[in-house]
């Protein structure tokens, strides 16, 4: 199903959100100590001119780590090559991509949990020690050889640290966790991308766009460009409050950014277990979603703002929940 409000990229997204992507880590709102820290590592390697540790970005979906690593190797000067775990199969996929690299070079691999274990045996070699270690022939007469690669800098990106695995997390220099946007930093987003598509807009739309983002660039940015055709239609072209506000209502997202899934979510647990604690399990059931799911997509912001909290026996809804329906807390 889709999501007005999932971080994931859709098909609409991609070529709209090339045009927006910020170049330098100047024009990269937010994420200060992330930007900190690499404009540091960045400038202590182009001084001793050595290439870029390698680094990690992890976090939810949509906050900008694919925009980060083509900053990354922009600010360095080099080119940046880009691929995703699930597209490499073959040690030979990867090799081929190794040995076409230039010297400096960022590999960019987008969702680097999925790769497979035979791959990543090859890449700790090329990571550590800028080789590869490959074997020629069958049976008996087989040998490996090791060839010389290009110095490289590798940025990994994914959702999901944890199920990386230990040898891989440990061969990055450097680890960066992405947070959720804060509401001005999601309305300079907001500003930002209404200004490189020509769009008028008021303060307060920017704010209340950016209010109902889920903390998530690639979400403002989304539902700008739905309100933006809204105001088109409906009134002159320019984003006012009132415009965006009906357009949001129209789009089903309400003020803090949920949808009918995560009311449906938050009101299960509610309705039919009291509150909680369930368990992951149930609540799958009970909506009617992949439990991986709920956990990847839809809980993150919800455990984020609050509205749910994990614990060992499972999922509970907080009182902000019921706070935002209006519904009485349970005595109990
Ligand atoms: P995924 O992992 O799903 O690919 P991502 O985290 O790599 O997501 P990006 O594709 O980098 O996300 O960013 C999504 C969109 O949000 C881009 O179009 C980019 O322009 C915008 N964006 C992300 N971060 C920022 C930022 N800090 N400042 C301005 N725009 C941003």
């Amino acid at each position: 199903e889709d999501r007005i409000i999932s971080g994931e990229a859709d098909v609409q997204d991609t070529s709209f959100e090339l045009s927006l992507r910020p170049q330098t880590l100047r024009q990269y709102i937010g994420q200060d100590k992330v930007k900190e820290n690499l404009a540091v590592f960045i400038e202590a390697a182009k001084m001793r001119k050595e290439t870029l540790d390698h680094v990690l970005l992890y976090g939810p979906p949509g906050l900008g780590k694919t925009t980060l690593a083509a900053i990354i190797a922009n600010e360095m000067g080099v080119n940046i090559r880009t691929t995703a775990g699930p597209a490499i199969e073959r040690p030979g996929d990867l090799a081929a991509i190794l040995t076409a690299l230039e010297p400096g070079d960022v590999l960019f691999i987008d969702e680097i949990h999925r790769l497979p274990r035979s791959i990543e045996e090859v890449l700790y070699p090329a990571m550590e020690d800028f080789c590869l270690d490959i074997v020629i022939g069958k049976g008996p007469g087989a040998r490996s050889v090791r060839l010389d690669l290009p110095p490289f800098t590798l940025v990994g990106a994914t959702t999901r640290a944890g199920s990386l695995s230990a040898p891989l997390r440990d061969r990055f220099g450097v680890m960066s966790r992405l947070e959720y946007y804060n509401e001005s930093q999601l309305k300079e987003i907001v500003v930002r991308t209404s200004d490189i598509l020509h769009t008028e807009i008021d303060e307060l739309a920017a704010i209340e766009i950016a209010r109902r983002s889920r903390g998530t660039p690639r979400i403002a940015n989304r539902l700008l460009r739905r309100v933006r055709d809204y105001a088109q239609v409906r009134g002159d072209g320019i984003v006012y409050l009132d415009l965006a506000s009906e357009a949001l209502e129209m789009l089903q997202v309400d003020r803090l950014g949920l949808d009918h899934i995560d009311h449906k979510l938050l009101r299960g647990i509610i309705e039919k277990y009291r509150g909680g604690p369930v368990g992951l399990e149930t609540i799958s059931a009970t909506i009617g979603e992949e439990s991986h799911t709920i956990e990847d997509v839809y809980e993150p912001y919800l455990l984020q703002i609050g509205f749910l909290q994990r614990t060992p026996r499972g999922r509970v809804a907080t009182s902000l929940v019921y706070e935002h329906f209006k519904m009485e807390v349970p005595s109990d």
